[in-house]
């Protein structure tokens, strides 16, 4: 069948209302309409839906649709009724969410021929009664959507994908549409060998997305560098991609405190409250998604301006695939991940005992991700090369390490010496040992291998342990040095390495890698060393400050630990603030606290700062959660706010009321204000809240409850006394 140009043109219009095809969407499609197989290539966003619509429209017979997101294929079957109003039988869906009837209607429809387009999961496709039924109609074609989906090498394999073929050889042979977003070269062809189409077209669009910047940062105060960056980017939509549900929880948390408004979202969240957040997002009214990969897929917001990945993501497939989220209109998107060598540590860890082959791809996969992390070069350079594509230029002007190019310098005798070492000694050996060795640096571990006594002990003692470190990654990176996962990460030498050895040649290593050790991930929230340890402040501000406030207190008459706490003052005396915004990040001030009392505090401050000369620091504290830590603070200020009893919250978290209690106590400490009053004038009688109210306003010296207790003496409530000390503080003091 032959469709001309003409034709296609006025289906695009009188279908789907376009003017003119994108990319190469006309070719695709007359390829596929005149009988051949294809296989696209074009990146999110780039209009690959239509590739097969238009043909299922214009084509006899029905086309089937296998994708792998039944979430997904309603949405598409309802764009395509939408288009085509007269009749809903012409795109149908077979999935395990059908009921009876819903079934019967299909198979009605398909019978009859009325359906141009069945969106199928290959589940369902692998069925008996299904292919049957298929059996018996026309088929126009088979379009594989998301066919990354077939290989192991891609960053979503679906197992079911590979029976594929079998099952259309099983139904009758049509032609094979297969698009995908992501394919290196190993992975496409995997997809043409599985399907078994060798031979088809291939319409590879460029995947470059010069819009998008990309940086790899040192993670080693992510938190805190999160913050700073969502907050010189106010009003910005962004995605932050955690790897697991505990820190998604975490860091959305922590970003509501510090006030940005944050959601979370991950497969752990049921699918209200998932679908909640997520249209929230959509919606704008929150700025920030924090969330596990699972965010994303099939959701379309144009004007995602920055895409942060807090931890290092398992493939550089799935790290382009999640930056590519940012900046699909065209504008402004920053792709920032965070990167420690630790975290490669970490997922490898989670491979092993994992069977071989699986482990042998996740290994290859994670490589690449950190030499990527660890490169030096253009990153778009990097990117496009490792999807197959030649990229050229040598300065793309947005990525990190064009802009900021790093001093390097040959490696080559360095390398050696490593090498040289390795195949010095019998046994095998983890990276930091090996770095010790050479740095001259000893320990318990290397005096029982009596390692101190090698020839090469300190034969680089020039250069820190971290220094040799980072070549040795290097090393790994450029595949002259191996690591065994299975054996706990021990360093072999490859035939690379050993002929590089024989024959060295340059190699360009960075200078000074900024990347650090460690980070502080699962520990509490780093805050500035002065506050740990006391007193780090600009004691002479601070005892003003204390001056201040004890004046403030009289006048108001009100306890000076009302006005503010002595962490928030330590933290004026270290952060300088001259702004209420600057104030509300010190510990314990919320915005109406900072309001209320502030403007004196900010006053003395600016006076102190001009007729000192002093430097603020460009810098600012990160209000910590609390600990112990829990996920349920989010849950707990929504719930509040949406009135929700306190039973029920606390039966929604599982908490007794005494705990739930204790983390609204948390809540309001760091500086949130909460309204109770819908709660508190239903459970405690209006005299006995004034009573206790007046007690905290005019008597007490610190809110101590203990003290409360003793005073009020034992008629008192101590649940009731709770409540009210919290409506207190959050009237009064927050
Ligand atoms: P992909 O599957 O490649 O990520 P989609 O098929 O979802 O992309 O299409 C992305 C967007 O581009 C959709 O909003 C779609 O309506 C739009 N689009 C597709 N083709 C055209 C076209 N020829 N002209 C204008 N917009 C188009
Ligand atoms: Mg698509
Ligand atoms: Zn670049």
């Amino acid at each position: 069948m032959a469709i001309d140009s003409k034709t296609l043109h006025s289906k695009l219009k009188e279908f789907f209302g376009f003017d003119s095809f994108k990319g190469d969407q006309e070719k695709i499609i007359a390829h596929l309409v005149s009988g051949k197989d294809a296989f696209v290539l074009m990146p999110t966003g780039g209009g690959k839906s239509l590739c097969y619509q238009l043909p299922a429209l214009v084509m006899d017979g029905t086309a089937i649709v296998i994708s792998p997101l039944i979430a997904l294929m309603k949405n598409q079957v309802d764009a395509i009724r939408g288009f085509v109003a007269e009749n809903d039988g012409i795109a149908h869906f077979l999935n395990s969410s059908l009921s009876k009837a819903q079934l019967t209607e299909v198979r009605e429809d398909l019978l009859s021929g009325v359906t141009k387009l069945l969106y199928v999961a290959p589940e369902s496709l692998t069925k008996a009664e299904n292919v049957e039924m298929l059996k018996e109609i026309k088929i126009s074609f088979y379009a594989v959507d998301e066919a990354h989906c077939i290989s192991e090498w891609g960053h979503d394999f679906r197992p079911e994908y590979r029976r594929i073929r079998s099952i259309i050889d099983a139904i009758g042979p049509a032609p094979i549409i297969a698009l995908t977003a992501t394919a290196t070269p190993k992975v496409q062809s995997d997809i043409l060998k599985n399907l078994g189409i060798q031979d088809a077209k291939v319409f590879k669009s460029s995947f470059n997305r010069p819009n998008l910047y990309y940086e790899i940062r040192d993670k080693s105060d992510p938190k805190r560098d999160i913050i700073k960056f969502i907050r010189q980017n106010p009003g910005k939509s962004g995605i932050i991609y955690c790897l697991s549900r505990k820190k998604v929880e975490e860091l959305a948390e922590l970003l509501n405190i510090n006030g940005i408004k944050a959601l979370p979202y991950h497969a752990g969240l049921d699918a209200k409250t998932r679908a909640e957040n997520q249209d929230r997002f959509l919606m704008e009214e929150i700025d920030v998604i924090v969330a596990t990969i699972a965010f994303g897929m099939g959701i379309d917001k144009p004007d995602v301006r920055f895409v942060i990945h807090y931890d290092i993501p398992k493939s550089l497939e799935g790290y382009y695939q999640e930056t590519g989220r940012a900046g699909r209109d065209g504008g402004e998107g920053k792709c920032i991940a965070f990167y420690s060598y630790k975290d490669i540590v970490k997922l490898e860890k989670f491979m092993q005992g994992k069977p071989v082959a699986e482990q042998e791809i996740g290994k290859q996969l994670l490589l690449e991700t950190m030499a990527y992390a660890e490169s030096n070069q253009c990153r778009r350079k990097l990117l496009m090369n490792y999807f197959g594509e030649d990229y050229t230029y040598d300065n793309c002007g947005s990525c990190d390490n064009c802009l900021n190019p790093k001093k390097q310098f040959d490696g080559q005798e360095e390398m050696s010496l490593i090498i040289e070492l390795i195949e010095s000694m019998p046994e095998h050996f983890k990276l930091e040992h090996l770095a010790n060795i050479l740095a001259g640096e000893s320990n318990a571990l290397i005096k029982s291998y009596e390692h101190d006594k090698l020839e090469l002990f300190g034969a680089g003692k020039d250069h820190s342990v971290r220094f040799w470190c980072d070549v040795i990654h290097q090393g790994i990176v450029r595949h002259f040095l191996e690591k065994d996962i299975e054996a706990y990460g021990l360093i072999h030498v490859t035939d690379k390495g050993r002929e590089f050895y024989e024959h060295p040649y340059e190699i360009m290593l960075t200078e000074e890698r900024q990347f650090v050790d460690g980070e502080d991930d699962d520990d509490e929230i780093s805050v500035q060393g002065a506050k740990a340890g006391g007193g780090g402040g600009d004691q002479v501000l601070l005892a003003m400050l204390k001056e201040l406030r004890s004046d403030l207190s009289k006048k108001l008459h009100l306890q000076p630990w009302i006005l503010f706490g002595d962490p928030a003052l330590e933290d004026m005396s270290i952060t300088y603030p001259v702004t209420v915004d600057e104030l509300k990040n010190c510990q314990g001030v919320g915005e109406g606290k900072a309001r209320k009392y502030g403007k004196e505090f900010i006053a003395l401050i600016a006076k102190y700062v001009e007729e000192n000369e002093i430097e603020r620091p460009d810098d600012f504290v990160v209000k910590s959660i609390g600990n112990p830590s829990s996920a349920n603070k989010l849950f707990i200020i929504q719930g509040i706010d949406r009135k929700l009893s306190l039973e029920d919250i606390a039966a929604a978290k599982g908490l007794e009321m005494e705990e739930l209690l204790t983390e609204i106590e948390t809540i309001v400490a760091s500086g949130t204000k909460l309204d109770l009053d819908y709660y508190i004038s239903q459970t405690v009688d209006d005299d006995v809240v004034d009573e206790i109210y007046d007690y905290f306003k005019e008597e007490a010296e610190s809110d101590s409850l203990q003290d409360a207790m003793d005073e009020l003496g034992p008629d008192y409530d101590e649940f009731e006394v709770r409540l009210v000390r919290i409506k207190f503080l959050c009237e009064v003091a927050n």
